[in-house]
């Protein structure tokens, strides 16, 4: 007989959505079980941990989970540019520390933690609604009942596809990433590395850690390019290509590799009695795809409406759209409009990738974040408009018009 346990929210996945929804769930006293697949939560690092310091401090993650970054340096074949800030706006997370910071931050609220427990299916009603899943866990067979289940599964979403209710990705994100210890790092300015020689669709990065930590990754653009990851970063990283040359002696300590969903929003979030958040939800910035803000901010929302939703006792779908209704509000328009730079920008060829860094070294770092970001607002889009008529009208103003 398999083993069998019952919660108001079970939260499949133990990445940073799921430990959101998880700390927001149990905070507002709801019975919450986290199940994660591996061993111990962050026990593989999928990701390269780049975020945005004003997030970080919102989230109340601690000052020691992260490298703080205040020039961000862009190379192509031909050219080269460095835009410098007086105070750092972005952030090189250590993510095995605060993905197990946010999962602390659930137990310390009440929730429970299943490590080694495998989500295989699901459990439906005899409405087709889910009600529970069936897991492979240290026992053994292990059931889990619950009132809503919460697919904080990243872009395996291995409940909605049980469910039936999303296709594979169509378009998404490969990456390999070395961590090392490097001769000469400069430990507050991040490389990205654009133009064929890197990635043919996409680009390459060079994240400092802290002390004389670097990630220096690859990823391409997938269906848009068949180059395998791996292999382009072994090849960069053998010939020193650009500034990799200048961190002399590395040391390589681990292997990083992940994909990241990049269809945009196109996914339907809430059903009766369930939920996607982060990755499963697409919730992604296509510009340098990027999605731990999103994974922990919604995931956050996701605890929180569903905890609502319980103490209301109605759980279906209606109950749980203020989940998407409100990261509709807050992303879609601003993740639409990234894709439709992000399109034109995997089609560059290098000659224009040079051109490209003339217009982006005209940017402050303040600019140049908010762009990165993703963040378009209207405000934004106007100050740029004014300040760089060039630049906005061939970066921004041409896309943003067709919204
Ligand atoms: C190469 C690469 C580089 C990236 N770089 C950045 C970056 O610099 N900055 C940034 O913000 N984002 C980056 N991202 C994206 C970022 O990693 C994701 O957006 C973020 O991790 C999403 O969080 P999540 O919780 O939704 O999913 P995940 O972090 O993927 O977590 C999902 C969890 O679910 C678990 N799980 C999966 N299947 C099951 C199952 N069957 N049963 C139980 N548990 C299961 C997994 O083990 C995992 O722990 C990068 C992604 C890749 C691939």
């Amino acid at each position: 007989m398999p083993r069998e346990y019952s919660y108001d929210i079970v939260i499949v996945g133990g990445g940073p959505a799921g430990s959101s929804a998880a700390f927001t769930a149990a905070r507002n006293g709801v019975s919450v079980a986290l199940l994660e697949k591996e061993e111990s939560i962050a026990q593989t690092v999928r990701t390269s941990g780049v975020t945005w310091i004003d997030d970080i401090r919102d989230f109340g993650i601690p000052e020691d989970c992260f490298n703080p970054i205040k020039n961000f340096s862009f190379c192509s074949p031909n050219n080269k540019v460095t835009i410098s800030d007086e105070t750092p706006r972005a952030a090189v997370l250590d993510v095995r520390k605060t993905y197990r910071w946010l999962a602390d931050e659930a137990v310390h609220a009440g929730a429970d933690v299943f490590v080694s427990t495998n989500v295989r299916d699901v459990i439906r009603d005899k409405n087709g609604d889910i009600v529970g899943v069936n897991c492979t866990g240290p026992d053994g067979e292990t059931v889990f009942h619950a009132k809503i289940v919460i697919d904080a599964s990243g872009f395996a979403s291995v409940v909605c596809k049980a469910m039936g209710l999303a296709p594979r990705w169509k378009k998404f994100g490969a990456g390999a990433e070395y961590e090392a210890r490097a001769e000469n790092v400069e430990s507050d300015t991040w490389w990205l590395m654009v133009g064929q020689q890197y990635s043919p669709a996409g680009y390459a990065w060079i994240f400092p850690l802290g002390d004389d930590r670097v990630r220096i990754g690859v990823g391409v653009g997938k269906p848009e390019s068949d180059v395998d990851p791996t292999q382009r970063l072994k090849e960069i990283v053998e010939k020193r290509l650009g500034p990799i040359k200048n961190l002399g002696r590395l040391t390589e300590t681990e292997f990083h590799y992940g994909l990241i969903p990049n269809d945009g929003l196109s996914r339907k979030t809430v059903f009766n009695n369930l939920l996607l958040v982060g990755d499963s939800a697409g919730q992604a910035n296509p510009l340098v795809l990027e999605g731990i803000r999103y994974a922990i901010k919604f995931g956050r929302v996701a605890g929180t409406v569903a905890s609502e939703a319980i103490m209301s006792g109605k759980t279906d779908k209606n109950a749980l759209y203020p989940y998407e209704q409100k990261w509709r509000d807050e992303i879609e328009s601003k993740i639409n409009t990234a894709g439709k730079v992000q399109d034109r920008w995997i089609k560059l060829t290098d000659e224009q990738w040079d051109r490209e860094l003339d217009i982006i070294s005209e940017l402050s770092a303040k600019e140049f974040v908010d762009f990165i970001k993703a963040d378009f607002g209207l405000a934004n889009i106007v100050k740029l408009a004014a300040h760089h008529p060039k630049l906005a009208v061939r970066q921004l103003f041409g896309m943003i018009k067709n919204r």
